[in-house]
């Protein structure tokens, strides 16, 4: 059984690629991770051998007790994973309490996951239990405009949300439940993995000031698509901002709620007036 040819496995790239060719993860900025099935957990368990080391994850995470995640190597860079997916990715299983893990395939050469992986697994924890077991994907990418953005408008939620959901109709019907902002704090820890966590109750993507997007979905494409979404938004506010600095938005809420319930999506009511 080769594990690469597992189309999570194959999606899981296909998006590294597709991030890395957007520009989005220069060096080895950015990260990724994938919640198996039970299905494809149970194939991994009958084809691979344990490592025998367990590490800690950094953070108690109960409810994805034994549960296997694909997920980025620390220090790895997002443009090698298809010519050396072994050594760029990995997956590992959770111990039966949630508070360490032990690398059952890829990470060749003393790989280990990303050093974000209490972010990623307390936001799994957060949307496995608020979507009912559906998301399974959280991506963290360095998307050029958004965090350009954060340099530019005032940090709140609603801004980014009322701003970005102007800039093509797109926006509410993709994320209606608009995005969180967090202020610049220090990566890589459990710290800034609570933050990100709580917003992630709430909203599907969450802004690092001044470094970059968090955001969940269900499947590969639309994982990406959605980080695409936002960052196109972004893109064209920029250039907007350049010419009118005091662009307010234009869309009414009116038209925001019009716009809801043409296609079926429920646009989170705290950002209508
Ligand atoms: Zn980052």
């Amino acid at each position: 059984m080769d594990i690469l040819n597992q189309e999570y496995v194959k999606g899981f790239i296909r998006l590294m690629t597709d991030g890395s060719n957007r520009g989005w993860h220069e060096r080895n900025g950015g990260n990724l991770s994938y919640r198996l099935t039970l299905n494809e957990a149970e194939i991994i368990k009958a084809n691979t051998t344990p490592d025998s080391n367990w590490f800690s994850i950094g953070t108690t995470v109960p409810e994805l007790c034994e549960e296997m995640f694909l997920i980025t190597g620390t220090g790895k860079f997002f443009k090698n994973a298809a010519e050396y997916p072994e050594e760029t990715i990995g997956i590992i299983e959770i111990d039966s309490k949630g508070e360490n893990y032990r690398i059952l395939w890829g990470f060749l050469n003393g790989g280990r996951p990303t050093s974000e992986l209490p972010t990623h697994l307390m936001n799994h924890e957060v949307k496995k239990k608020w979507t009912n077991n559906r998301h399974r994907v959280i991506y963290h990418a360095h998307t050029t405009n958004i965090i350009s953005l954060t340099f530019i408008l005032p940090q709140t939620d609603e801004v980014f949300t009322r701003q970005l959901w102007d800039m093509m109709p797109e926006c509410p019907v993709v994320f209606p439940e608009g995005l969180g902002v967090i202020e610049w704090m220090v990566p890589g820890g459990e710290e800034i993995g609570m933050k990100t966590s709580k917003m992630m109750e709430e909203y599907n993507i969450v802004i690092w000031s001044n470094h970059g997007t968090f955001c969940s979905e269900e499947t590969f494409d639309f994982t990406f698509g959605l980080m695409d979404t936002v960052e196109k938004a972004a893109e064209m506010l920029i250039k907007v901002l350049s010419i009118n600095p005091n662009k307010q938005p234009v869309m009414t809420s009116d038209q925001l709620r019009a716009l809801g319930s043409k296609y079926n999506v429920s646009i989170n009511p705290k950002f209508l007036k």
